[in-house]
């Protein structure tokens, strides 16, 4: 068949492009800089390395829909910004303000650039934000990851919510170790290094925000939290072993930051050099939760309730304006006990499982084992 227009598709063109702009881009800049204080040590390590000519820096092949993704994120990020501009008791101010943290033993300073500062418009508080895009899905637990953050952040003793969605703490160490490795961790790290810069501390800043859009449904988020000068040293201390090994080509005497398992090894460029033969996201996937067996009815402990209910939507199953009613009592019910799949007596299986089309909602559907 003759295709009309030219071979390649508009998709291909796309693609292409970004690709070659991705290789156009990659980072030359020295590596430690504030947005990097997350990350593991090795890694940097291994980044420095290769800035000073001592090996091949590893670069990570991100696929064109990551490129597209990630491209799409500023532009939301800036949608939610303007949010904050219009609508709020807030003025954004000093945006991509380069500041100077701190200076390393050999000389080089550590230097970055704030995307987002904040003051009151009463000019009685001062923040350094950052707006973060985060995607949603259905946790391999019991609820999309977004809720299950929101009842992580309720339950764990070192936060505080102050507010619908809104939460502070007070004690950013103390929360790291809760919290365990997650990208929030990076984000509050970055931001107490800002809040540590010479410029933040003459201008006054008190706090710092992590301002979380989700993409998928425009739920935000804040995580507001004080400075930590604790957490400040042990990022000086940790660039200091960085610039100290990865300068003279040992980033092998470096410690590794993180185990085998976890999501940092998974898809790091270095993940051969540190794990030699081991596939380190297998390793990770193998962390995860298993399938997710169903309870059997008789088994939990207010399954009484759920059996009245689920009784109920039998002798109502072909009265189709009752049945929605008493299954949203049952999502609600096994919510509340936590319970995602259920068997019952007879066998039958029900799910909960969430519909994004559509419009994001909990539904009760048959199940296999
Ligand atoms: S593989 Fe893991 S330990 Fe090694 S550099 Fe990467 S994140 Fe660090």
């Amino acid at each position: 068949m003759k295709i009309l227009g030219p071979e390649k598709s508009l998709l291909q063109s796309i693609d292409e492009a970004l690709i070659e702009g991705s290789k156009n881009q990659k980072q030359n800049g020295y590596p430690l800089r504030p947005s990097a204080a997350g990350y593991c040590s090795r890694k940097l390590a291994y980044d420095v390395s290769a800035f000073h000519g001592h090996m091949e820096k590893v670069e990570e092949v991100k696929k064109p829909n990551i490129l597209r993704l990630l491209d799409l994120g500023h532009y939301i990020e800036s949608h939610a910004i303007s949010y904050i501009r219009k609508n709020t008791d807030w003025d954004v101010k000093y945006c991509q303000q380069s500041v100077i943290l701190f200076k390393l033993a050999s000389g080089r300073m550590i230097e970055g650039s704030i995307d987002l500062a904040l003051v009151s418009k009463d000019n009685k508080y001062k923040a350094i934000a950052d707006c973060k895009t985060v995607g949603n899905r259905w946790s391999s637990g019991f609820q999309s990851k977004w809720d299950e953050m929101n009842n992580k952040l309720e339950r764990l003793p070192s936060v505080h919510k102050f507010a619908d969605d809104a939460f502070y703490i007070d004690d950013i160490a103390a929360f790291f170790k809760e919290i365990g490795e997650d990208a929030l961790q990076k984000n509050i790290m970055q931001i107490n290094a800002y809040l540590h810069s010479g410029w933040a501390k003459e201008q006054g800043f008190q706090f710092g925000i992590v301002y979380q859009y989700l993409k998928d449904s425009s739920k935000h988020r804040e995580i507001r939290f004080r400075p930590s000068q604790a957490v400040f040293d042990q990022l000086k201390t940790k660039y200091e072993l960085v610039e100290k090994y990865g300068s003279k080509g040992k980033p092998e005497s470096v410690p590794k930051d993180f185990p085998l398992g976890s999501f940092s090894c998974a898809y790091c460029p270095y993940a051969q050099q540190c794990w030699p033969g081991d596939r380190t996201s297998k390793a990770y996937w193998q962390t995860q939760p298993k399938k997710n067996w169903a309870d059997k009815i008789n088994d939990l402990e207010k399954g009484a309730e759920l059996k009245e209910l689920f009784l109920k939507r039998e002798k109502l199953e072909t009265d189709t304006n009752i049945l929605p009613v008493i299954e949203q009592e049952i999502i609600t019910a096994m919510i509340n006990h936590e319970v995602r799949k259920i068997k019952l007596d007879d066998g039958q299986i029900f799910e909960v499982v969430l519909r994004k089309s559509p419009r994001e909602r909990l539904v009760l559907v048959r199940s296999k084992e």
